[in-house]
């Protein structure tokens, strides 16, 4: 067997535990002229791993990690003007900047959704260290529609187990897997 898989360039050498005393901090894009930057006045919440098609993820990782906190925390403080709604008709609006893609937040606008109030934070973006760390990963087998070999999902959940995340899919994870490679083949993201 090869070496670990990498997930996530933050967990990949190990999850940073929360600190108990952390109030927030600034999240940044990645220009490197006029960064879009985001304050967050709280800590983080349900932070996870998530292999979803929509999440923004570093270039090259497997898994974007996405946490939440209450809207009313979550204020654009420089450069507003370089970010754009990604799919406005999509459930979580994720604001990205159109400069370097980087999503800054993600917002739900139908206030009968169940996460109605909380906005999506990817907390890497900050220097700030004490974030909530990742507790799970979500939409594992979705990693398959962004193209992952669906062979090595056992070394892939290996992996996250091994890092301590819970996993979660919808139905089992072969019948997961079943149905994001047939989504695969017909996107073409897999070629069959
Ligand atoms: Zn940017
Ligand atoms: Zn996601």
């Amino acid at each position: 067997m090869s070496n670990a898989v990498a997930i996530h360039p933050s967990v990949d050498n190990g999850i940073h535990a929360a600190s108990g005393t952390f109030a927030g901090g600034t999240l940044a894009c990645k220009c490197t002229t006029r960064p879009v930057k985001v304050h967050v006045a709280c800590q983080s919440a349900h932070n996870h791993a998530c292999g979803c098609t929509k999440c923004w993820k570093p270039a090259g990782a497997l898994f974007a990690v996405v946490a939440v906190a209450p809207r009313d925390k979550v204020t654009v403080i420089e450069n507003a003007d370089k970010l754009k709604i990604v799919d406005a008709s999509a459930t979580i609006q994720r604001h990205a900047c159109s400069e370097c893609g980087v999503h800054m937040f993600g917002r739900i606008e139908n206030a009968k959704h169940p996460f109605f109030g909380l906005d999506f934070i990817h907390t890497e973006l900050s220097p700030e260290k004490g974030w909530s760390a990742p507790e799970f990963a979500a939409f594992v087998s979705s990693i398959i529609e962004a193209g992952a070999d669906p062979a090595n999902m056992g070394a892939v959940r290996a992996r996250l187990k091994g890092l301590g995340l819970e996993l979660y899919d919808c139905l089992s994870p072969a019948l997961m897997d079943y149905i994001a490679t047939h989504v695969a083949k017909q996107t073409g993201a897999l070629k069959s």
